[in-house]
C-alpha cells in the first residue's frame, strides 16, 4: 500500500490526489482521501485506480480543508471490497479520526479476538481497524499518548498516517519495515510512502521518518517523538528489489542505483557468454542495465510493453482467449533472432511470468536463453505487508534452482546470492544484516503467532 498526508495547505485534497497518483504502483485495488476543514472530516473512497475514483472535480468540493491524508490499497487475498478501502475514518467519543496504513500487523487476529470479547464490533476485516479500537479504549489524554498506547499493543509492520480535525500524526514501526518520508511544500508539512510523491507536487524532501519515530503536526508546528522501545531496524529489502519506484529515495539511497548494483553483482556471480541483455519490463530494467554494464554485453529493449493494459482488461471471446502475457509484452524479433539472450527480471514468485516469456523469446528465434534474477530464490512468505503467496505457491519453496530452470525452460538460470544482495544494498560483508530479508532467508525479525495455514495471510 501507499500512504500520503499534508497539513496546512489550501489545496490539501488536490495535492493528496496527486501524491496518490505518484504512489499508484504501491496499490491498484482501491484508494481514498479524507480531509479536514478544522471541524470535521470528510471522505471519498472507491475501488480502482486513483484517476478513476477521483475523476470528477465535484469530488474535491466535498473534500474541503487545509489537511488531508490518502491511501492506495494493494490487492490482497481476501476482502477486496469497498468496506476495506482506506483511510478508515470513524467518529468516537474523542472526536473524529482517520488512518491510512501501509504494512501488516502480525498479531491483529489475536488482538481482534480479545477486543471482540470486550465488546468491540468490527466493520472491516482489515488489521488496521484494530488500531482504531485500541485507540478508542486508550486511557491516556493526548492524541500522541493514545496512538502510542494503541501501537504498544500491536506487532508487525506499520507506516501510518492519522488525521483528526486539528492534527496529523505520522508513525513508522520500530523495525521500520516500510518507508515513510517527510517533506515540505509552501510551509505545509507533507508525508509520503515514497519521495516520488514529493517530486510530482514539487515538495522539498526533508528527511525520512526514522524507525520508531512519531511525528505530530498541528498549527503550532512539528513535534518528533520516539515513544517505543528501541529495536534493531529491519527495513524491507524487497522495496529495493521490486516494490518502490526506482526514482524514489528510501532507506537512505535512491532505488535505481541500488537495483543497478544488484545487476552488477548478478553479472559477477552468474557470468555467461551472450550477445544481448534484455529485461522483463518494467521491474527488471534497472538490474538488466546493471548486468549489461558489468558484463559488457549490450543492453537492448527486447520486449516492448503495452502501457495501456488495465487491470480490467476483459478478453474478448472464448475462441481467441488466452493471450496471457502477450497482451502486455511483445518481443522485438531483430534483437532476439539467432542471439544468445540474457533475460533479467527482479524476482520469480510462482514462475508463470518467466515460463511464458521464455516461450515467447524462444518463438522469436533466440538461440540460447539465460535467465538472471536480481534477488535470491523467494522461498518464504512475507508477514509484513508484501502480498507474497503461500509457501505452496512459491515455486522456490519446494523446487531446486535446477528444477525451476527446467520448468521455466531457460538454458541456464542464476539468482543473486543472499550475501550479494546484502552487500549491494549496503550491508557490510559478513554482518548479520540490517534489512529484513525473511522471504529469502527465513529469518523473520518480528515473531508472529503460529497460523493454522498460510492462506490466512493477506
Ligand atoms: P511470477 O509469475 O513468478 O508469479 O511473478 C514474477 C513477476 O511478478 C516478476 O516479473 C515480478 O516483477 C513480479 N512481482 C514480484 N513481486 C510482486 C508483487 O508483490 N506484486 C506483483 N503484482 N508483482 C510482483
Ligand atoms: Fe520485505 Fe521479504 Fe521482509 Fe516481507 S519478508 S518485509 S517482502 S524482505
Ligand atoms: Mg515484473
Amino acid at each position: 500500500c501507499g500512504v500520503f498526508g499534508i497539513f496546512g495547505h489550501p489545496e490539501a485534497a488536490n495535492l493528496t490526489y496527486l501524491g496518490l497518483y505518484a504512489l499508484q504502483h504501491r496499490g491498484q485495488e482501491s484508494c481514498g482521501i479524507v480531509s479536514s476543514d478544522g471541524n470535521r472530516l470528510r471522505a471519498h473512497k472507491g475501488m480502482g485506480l486513483v484517476a478513476d475514483v477521483f475523476k470528477n472535480d465535484a469530488v474535491f468540493d466535498n473534500l474541503p480543508g487545509a489537511s488531508a491524508i490518502g491511501h492506495v490499497r494493494y490487492s490482497t487475498a481476501g476482502g477486496n471490497d469497498l468496506k476495506n478501502c482506506q483511510p478508515i475514518n470513524v467518529d468516537y467519543h474523542r472526536g473524529a479520526i482517520a488512518v491510512a496504513h501501509n504494512g501488516n500487523l502480525v498479531n491483529a487476529q489475536e488482538l481482534r479476538n480479545e477486543l471482540e470479547l470486550k465488546g468491540s464490533i468490527f466493520s472491516t476485516i482489515a488489521d488496521t481497524e484494530v488500531i482504531i479500537h485500541l485507540m478508542a479504549r486508550a486511557q491516556r489524554e493526548t492524541l500522541a499518548e493514545r496512538v502510542t498506547e494503541a501501537l504498544n499493543e500491536v506487532k508487525g509492520a506499520y507506516s501510518l498516517v492519522f488525521l483528526t480535525e486539528t492534527r496529523m500524526v505520522a508513525v513508522r514501526d520500530p523495525n521500520g519495515f516500510r518507508p515513510l518520508a517527510l517533506g515540505k511544500l509552501d510551509g505545509a508539512y507533507v508525508v509520503a510512502s515514497e519521495t516520488c510523491a514529493f517530486d510530482l507536487i514539487e515538495a522539498q524532501f526533508i528527511r525520512e521518518i526514522e524507525p520508531g519515530e512519531m511525528i505530530v503536526i498541528d498549527k503550532t508546528g512539528l513535534t518528533s517523538l520516539h515513544p517505543f522501545a528501541k529495536v534493531a531496524p529491519s527495513p524491507c529489502i524487497f522495496e529495493y528489489i521490486y516494490f518502490s519506484r526506482p526514482d524514489s529515495t528510501i532507506f537512505g539511497r535512491e532505488v535505481y542505483g541500488v537495483r543497478k548494483e544488484f545487476g552488477h553483482q548478478l553479472a559477477r556471480e552468474h557470468a555467461v557468454e551472450a550477445d544481448v541483455v534484455i529485461a522483463i519490463p518494467d521491474s527488471g530494467v534497472p538490474a538488466a542495465i546493471g548486468y549489461a554494464e558489468e558484463s559488457g554485453i549490450p543492453f537492448q529493449l527486447g520486449l516492448i510493453r503495452n502501457h495501456y493494459v488495465g487491470r480490467t482488461f476483459i478478453e474478448p471471446q472464448q475462441a481467441i482467449r488466452h493471450f496471457g502475457v502477450k497482451i502486455k509484452l511483445n518481443p522485438v524479433r531483430e534483437i532476439i533472432e539467432g542471439k544468445r539472450v540474457v533475460v533479467v527480471d527482479d524476482s520469480i514468485v510462482r514462475g508463470t511470468t518467466a515460463r511464458k516469456i521464455i516461450k515467447m523469446i524462444r518463438n522469436a528465434g533466440a538461440k540460447e536463453i539465460h535467465m538472471r534474477i536480481s534477488c535470491p530464490p523467494t522461498s518464504f512468505p512475507c508477514y509484513y505487508g508484501i502480498n507474497t503467496p503461500t509457501r505452496k505457491e512459491l515455486i522456490s519453496s519446494s523446487h531446486s534452482i535446477e528444477e525451476i530452470n527446467r520448468y521455466i525452460t531457460s538454458d541456464t538460470l542464476g539468482y543473486l546470492s543472499l550475501e550479494g544482495l546484502r552487500t549491494s544494498a549496503g550491508v557490510p560483508e559478513g554482518s548479520a544484516g540490517y534489512f529484513c530479508d525473511a522471504c529469502f532467508s527465513g529469518h523473520y525479525p518480528v515473531k508472529f503467532p503460529r497460523l493454522k495455514s498460510d492462506s490466512q495471510l493477506g
